[in-house]
């Protein structure tokens, strides 16, 4: 009886924020193209998550999203598969400028993670997608940026060194996800994460995620998403 009370508090989700989208069930609820169900059976997703059957809807429909989430309840399927959407929608895919969608994550290792799956789910659809993190060549990475990519996944100093060398603009991203923002704080990477925020036009769809909502991420938070739908599974937040 332990077990069960136990797993139903790891199921809890608790959804806030005004006029929610109702959750899906399955993927096919999700309205995805034909390309992105297949890349999705392929990786044997069967069904989403319990933070995705909430969050893909909402993140669907537009609007700004505060997910938190224990690592490994399938966050980053639930920013990246939307993100697609969202540039698939764009009338101009083709025209060489900055990235569309910008994902900022605390260490090289969750960002080549996310790099890892936003190529599964954006080859299909000729989205371009480039990891901008330290350890790798900087030149290499410019010469990258510089023939132009839709999804940029990042840690913050790097993408900042990249800003700097005039690797890459902002004007055309309309979609920011600050992945484990908790982490990227512990880190010491709120000023970078403020000045990326400021380069991107206030317009954009903006999604954070957290393990933890300490005060200073809640601050964040509130000052750079707009009416954001709270979502809170498990025992957090
Ligand atoms: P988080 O970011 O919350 O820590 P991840 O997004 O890294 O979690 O997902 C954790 C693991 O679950 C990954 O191996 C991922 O491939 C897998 N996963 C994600 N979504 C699903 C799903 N709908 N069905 C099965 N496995 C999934
Ligand atoms: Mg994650």
């Amino acid at each position: 009886e332990q077990d069960v009370t136990e797993y139903k508090k790891s199921l809890a989700i608790r959804v806030s924020g005004f006029d929610v989208p109702r959750p899906v069930k399955t993927f096919q609820d999700c309205g995805f193209s034909a390309e992105l169900m297949k890349a999705i059976a392929k990786q044997a997703y069967e069904k989403p998550t319990p933070i995705q059957c909430q969050a893909l809807p909402i993140v669907l429909s537009g609007r700004d999203v505060i997910g938190i989430a224990k690592t490994g309840s399938g966050k980053t399927a639930s920013f990246v598969l939307p993100m697609i959407v969202h540039i698939m929608d764009q009338p101009e895919l083709g025209k060489e400028e900055g990235p569309i969608g910008v994902v900022c994550a605390p260490t090289r290792e969750l960002a080549h993670q996310i790099y890892l799956e936003a190529k599964k789910f954006a080859k299909s659809d000729g989205i371009r997608v480039s990891a901008v993190y330290g350890g790798m060549s900087k030149l290499d990475q410019f010469k990258e940026l510089k023939a132009g990519c839709e999804i940029v996944v990042a840690t913050p100093g790097r993408l900042i060194d990249m800003i700097k060398m005039k690797a890459l603009t902002m004007l055309r991203t309309t979609y920011l996800v600050l992945d484990e923002a908790d982490r990227m704080f512990d880190l010491g990477f709120e000023p970078q994460i403020r000045s990326i925020v400021g380069q991107i036009r206030p317009d954009r769809q903006t999604l954070l995620f957290s393990a933890t909502m300490p005060y200073k991420v809640e601050k964040l938070a509130r000052e750079i998403l707009t009416d954001p739908v709270r979502i809170a599974v498990g025992e957090v937040g």
